[in-house]
């Protein structure tokens, strides 16, 4: 589109926190501005100014920045609107086009005849007049509905494109007669499909995390989270799956939102988020991992979190996972002495083994515990796992050569001392 430029908002109800298909479509209309040079803006639509209103807005906000959905001008909150919901509905009951029903203002639906509009995703759509009550547009006690500020407020602000879930196709049709009654210019609609659950529910708790904030907190990387939320009802082109914030701007467009719902897949974003994690380069790798670390209020050392990122690069697949990984950096490990059990002759092996390490770095340390293996007659497999309980207390655990050089002589053969005692 030229001339005219792009105007989207999400307009979020702020009575929690940012729910997964919410942010999904706060991501649609966002990619839609982004993609030509348009604007991205932010209605909150509170019908109280309680403090679980700014509470919740605070969060939403936090949650979208976060993912790196940036918005042009201040958030607007509906109620602060309110003059120009009186000024329209004052419009409507003058022109005859709505009328006052014990204290409620209603709008005058026609009997006949069709309201439609042509969805950007779904294509024309058309309701018979017909089947639309007289809604009302201003409740008794002088609140506004949903049908009648959203449409009011759209068209205040420039609206060119609401984009929104497709539960709101319902109400459509009443908007439309809204703006229509108002003399105003219609927006372009587009219902984006819903996000389901694996079992073709509606996503909730029981799937599993459901809000930004919790992937947050289990470690998932927000150029992943956008990626993998893109892809909840558009594709770029059937087959590219792992994309760069700045692909995804570049080639995102309505045209390629499809109609049925979406699924959200657990295992797939994970996947994803190891891909992503596994793309930084070493140095942003320690910027993102110290970042989360220091969010979730993890206290090892600095030096050391920087040391052991080429040991997690590749093996874990959220940031969530580093503390338990690699815990035994930062505390003495707590081997199970019946994994130990009959090893004791492996272990002292190991020790003189990495005496004779030199210099103490993982080229060096695996030679010497291969000899040992060679000398002792033992599959690597075999003899490396005392070693690597000794050190790290479980059978999972980084690179076991990186691992003892980066815990350093020293400190590697007091643990295994201390395993073989319980050996
Ligand atoms: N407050 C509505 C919601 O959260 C907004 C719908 C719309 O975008 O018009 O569902």
């Amino acid at each position: 589109m030229t001339g005219v430029g792009r105007r989207v908002r999400f307009a979020p109800s702020p009575t929690g926190f940012l729910h997964i298909g919410g942010v999904r479509t706060a991501l649609f209309n966002w990619l839609f501005a982004r993609n030509d040079g348009g604007e991205f803006c932010i209605r909150i639509e509170n019908t109280d100014t309680g403090r679980e209103v700014a509470e919740a807005s605070e969060q939403i906000l936090r949650s979208l920045d976060w993912l790196g959905l940036d918005w042009d001008g201040e958030p607007t909150f509906q109620l602060d609107n309110a003059a120009d919901h009186e000024v329209a509905a004052r419009m409507l009951l003058d022109s005859g086009a709505a009328y006052l029903d014990d204290g409620a203002v209603r709008l005058r639906v026609p009997d006949d005849g069709l309201t439609g509009w042509d969805d950007l995703v779904k294509g024309p759509i058309e309701v018979a007049n017909a089947d639309i009550e007289d809604f009302v547009l201003v409740r008794s006690d002088g609140r506004p509905t949903y049908n009648f500020a959203a449409p009011v407020d759209d068209a205040n602000s420039g609206i060119t494109h609401v984009i929104r879930g497709d539960d709101h196709v319902s109400n459509t049709p009443k908007q439309v007669l809204v703006l229509r009654s108002l003399g105003h210019e219609l927006p372009a609609f587009a219902h984006v499909p819903n996000v389901l659950g694996t079992d073709g529910k509606k996503l909730s708790k029981r799937h599993g995390a459901v809000s930004i904030e919790e992937f947050r907190e289990n470690g998932y990387l927000p150029a992943a989270m956008m990626n993998y939320l893109s892809l909840l009802g558009w594709s770029l082109d059937d087959k590219t799956t792992v994309m760069s914030r700045e692909q995804l701007v570049g080639g995102f467009s309505l045209d390629r939102v499809g109609t049925s719902p979406a699924t959200f897949d657990y295992e797939k974003l994970l996947w994803l988020n190891g891909v992503h994690l596994r793309e930084l380069a070493p140095r942003a790798y320690a910027v993102a991992l110290l970042a989360y670390l220091d969010e979730q209020g993890f206290d090892g050392d600095e030096a050391t979190v920087r040391a052991s990122v080429p040991l997690v690069h590749e093996k874990i697949a959220t940031l969530g996972e580093y503390p338990a990984f690699c815990r035994f950096l930062f505390a003495d490990p707590e081997p199970d002495s019946e994994q130990l059990a009959d090893t004791g002759g492996v272990l002292a092996a190991a020790v003189q083994a990495l005496e004779g390490a030199d210099p103490f770095d993982a080229e060096q340390i695996e030679a010497a515990l291969r000899v040992m293996c060679e000398t002792l007659e033992l599959k690597p497999r075999k003899a490396f796992q005392p070693v690597r309980i000794a050190i790290t207390g479980s059978k999972v655990s980084p690179g076991l050569f990186e691992s003892l050089e980066l815990l350093g002589r020293q400190e590697s053969v007091a643990r295994i001392e201390r395993a073989m005692a319980l050996a």
